[in-house]
């Protein structure tokens, strides 16, 4: 990868995109190209053709998606499948057109069957019936997977697919509905500690097992793909450990120095048992995160505190 190649970041803003954006800037990467939602919808396919007939970028990093929690997830499946699949057809569809280098498609490890062997090697995928609560968002993520893949069949382009295991870090969404576990209990368990509460609600019963990587360590996944990976067979990109919901949420109030107890909502899904993904291939090809979880969700609040807590609080 040349310095100076231009680079699309769809999505930059997001948790992903942003991480990406700081990591090729730290990298040397000047030559960066960006677009806030009102400057380009990339729903409407007329105005990203446009864009990509004007810019022609060399690069197309995917990072943009309507995502969200379990909650959200299954509360508006339309939103999840219909949004993620009009990005990432108008997208993939115009780099092809304007024959960029390379894309990388971000996926995710809710594609993977919801009792698909663990941890979850890159075969699993269609395997087997998706986890209910996310199968909207899992279906779009599966249909980009296969139109880069088709591209890279019928086209010979160079159109990658990781799959991602949970992210959290900083530009996450902190918003109690719509939030993944990880930000949604740090600031659960910030507010309680402000606020005095001797208890914290958990959705679920606690049991499910989940995987979680700093985005940082994401991004520096992508940047090592993007550099040594030309195959259109996904792969995974995560940490190799789990961890359960009710480990997670002790360890979260321990980093926050929330003392209370913890009280569990049952009568909120627990969506898929366990999340854990096979990372041999990255690991064979030399590439291994460097943020434990507990160094990681530190970071997080430290962001958290500074960023996202004052907003909240106003
Ligand atoms: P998932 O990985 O697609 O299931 O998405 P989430 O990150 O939203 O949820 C992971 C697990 O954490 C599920 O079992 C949830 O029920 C559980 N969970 C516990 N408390 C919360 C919470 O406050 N918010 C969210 N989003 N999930 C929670």
């Amino acid at each position: 990868m040349e310095k100076s190649e231009k680079i699309f970041i769809a999505g930059h803003r997001g948790l992903v995109g942003s991480a990406l954006t700081r990591k090729l800037r730290a990298d040397g990467f000047a030559n960066l190209v960006t677009r806030d939602r009102p400057q380009l919808d990339l729903r409407n396919e007329a105005a990203v053709d446009r864009f990509f007939a004007k810019q022609k970028p060399a690069l197309v990093i995917f990072a943009a998606a309507k995502v969200g929690g379990i909650k959200a997830n299954n509360d508006l499946p339309v939103e999840f499948l219909l949004d993620n699949l009009q990005i990432q057809n108008n997208v993939i569809r115009a780099a092809h057109e304007v024959s960029v280098r390379k894309l990388l498609f971000l996926g995710s490890s809710c594609t993977y069957p919801k009792h698909a062997p663990q941890p979850i090697p890159e075969a699993a995928l269609l395997t087997g019936p998706l986890e209910p609560t996310n199968e909207a968002y899992a279906i779009a993520k599966i249909a980009g997977i296969k139109l880069c893949q088709s591209y890279a069949r019928e086209y010979g382009e160079n159109f990658i697919s990781a799959m991602p295991t949970n992210l959290y870090g900083p530009n996450d969404n902190f918003d109690l509905l719509s939030s993944h576990v990880l930000p949604a209990l740090l600031r659960k368990a910030h507010e309680a500690k402000m606020k005095g509460d001797r208890e914290l609600m958990v959705w679920g019963s606690g049991k499910p097992r989940r995987e979680f990587m700093h985005v940082d360590d994401l991004a520096a996944a992508c940047v090592f793909l993007l550099e040594k990976y030309d195959s259109a067979e996904i792969i995974n990109i995560g940490c190799g450990e789990d961890i359960s919901i009710r480990k997670l949420a002790e360890l979260i109030c321990e980093i926050v120095g929330f003392q209370g107890d913890l009280t569990w909502d049952t009568t909120m899904p627990d969506g898929t048992p366990r999340k854990l993904l096979d990372v041999s291939k990255l690991h064979d090809l030399g590439w291994h995160h460097t943020i434990g979880l507990r160094e990681g969700i530190a970071r997080t609040y430290e962001w958290f505190l500074r960023n996202a807590a004052p907003e909240i609080s106003k």
